[in-house]
């Protein structure tokens, strides 16, 4: 690996032996053999092509807020995609590049009048990873607002979809799908009431510092809500508000919430996921689903 990283051009920042536990917002992670920012979309696919080639196993992260690494060792390449961050808005379309980050752009639109992306003002991801997982609250989502992404495709084709070839679904698309990597991303967004819009988000904003445990780490919501139900009452019902494994707990503001109250490691927050997942299963015979992703536990 290390003869290939060292042909690539000066315009990547190549940083080695990182701790990812910096990177994620668990702040869990062992160390990355390699983390490298491209400078632009077109070094991103020559980098992905590159790394394909030599079979060099890769991952895109954006702001690591919904990964769960193992303490292990990542003998690969991370790819962080800060530096694709060009955004252009006209009238009400807004064309933005994967790395930009999700709660600037909600704040920007925001205070030009434009309603649509309210629902991300709370959600600390860049839109590459907002898009690839059709990322969501207060009943709206990506889907809603998406008019085309353009992607990388696993044969390193640069290929433009519109919103109905995405099969967006439940914190899902296509992009999770194929492994096809985000690139830059088109939104419609509508013209509203600048005031309102602000007032909305600010009035949501305080309800997340209300009830979701943000002086934390953690990833966000850690399970799906069953249909008809709510995950975090189910956890709440089976006592284990404040319940420990390791340096992780269950947040005692939100059930649904595992934050990294101790120094916790990845094993340890994985352990008390599948722990609470089976409690929940013995309780009330439900699977819960993990949202959120492990990385590097194979
Ligand atoms: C406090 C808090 C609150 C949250 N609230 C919400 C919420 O309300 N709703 C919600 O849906 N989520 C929420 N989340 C979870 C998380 O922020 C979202 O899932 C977000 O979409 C993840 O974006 P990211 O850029 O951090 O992706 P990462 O965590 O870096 O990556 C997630 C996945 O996306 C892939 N990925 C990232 N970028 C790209 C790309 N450009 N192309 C292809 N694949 C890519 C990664 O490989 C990985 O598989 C919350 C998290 C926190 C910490």
């Amino acid at each position: 690996m290390n003869n290939v990283i060292s042909k690539l051009d000066d315009s990547y920042k190549i940083l080695d032996n990182q701790d990812l536990s910096k990177y994620t917002t668990y702040k869990v992670g062992g160390i990355a053999k390699y983390i490298i920012y491209p400078a632009s979309i077109d070094k991103l696919v020559e980098l992905v092509k590159l790394l394909r080639e030599n079979n060099i196993k890769f991952k895109v992260m954006g702001n690591g807020s919904n990964l769960i690494f193992s303490s292990k060792e990542y003998d690969g390449v991370i790819i962080k995609l800060n530096n694709l961050n060009n955004v252009t808005i006209e009238d009400n379309i807004v064309t933005v590049e994967a790395g930009y980050p999700a709660i600037k752009l909600a704040l920007e639109t925001a205070n030009m009048g434009l309603s649509g992306l309210e629902f991300a003002s709370g959600i600390p991801g860049a839109i590459g990873g907002l898009t690839y997982m059709n990322a969501g609250a207060y009943l709206s989502e990506m889907s809603k607002i998406v008019d085309e992404v353009t992607v990388l495709d696993k044969d390193n084709n640069v290929i433009t979809l519109k919103n109905k070839d995405m099969n967006f679904s439940y914190r899902s698309s296509i992009c999770k799908e194929k492994e096809y990597i985000v690139l830059k991303v088109k939104l419609i967004l509508e013209h509203g009431n600048k005031d309102s819009i602000l007032a909305l988000i600010e009035d949501r904003k305080r309800r997340r510092i209300e009830s979701q445990p943000l002086e934390y780490p953690s990833a966000g919501s850690v399970f799906r809500n069953p249909e008809g139900l709510f995950s975090g009452k189910l956890i709440e019902d089976l006592g284990l508000k404040g319940y420990s494994i390791g340096g992780a707990t269950v947040s005692k503001k939100h059930a649904n919430f595992i934050i990294n109250e101790n120094n916790a490691s990845g094993e340890d927050i994985r352990n008390l996921i599948l722990y609470i997942k089976q409690r929940v299963k013995e309780k009330y015979g439900i699977d819960l689903i993990i949202e959120q992703e492990f990385v590097n536990w194979e």
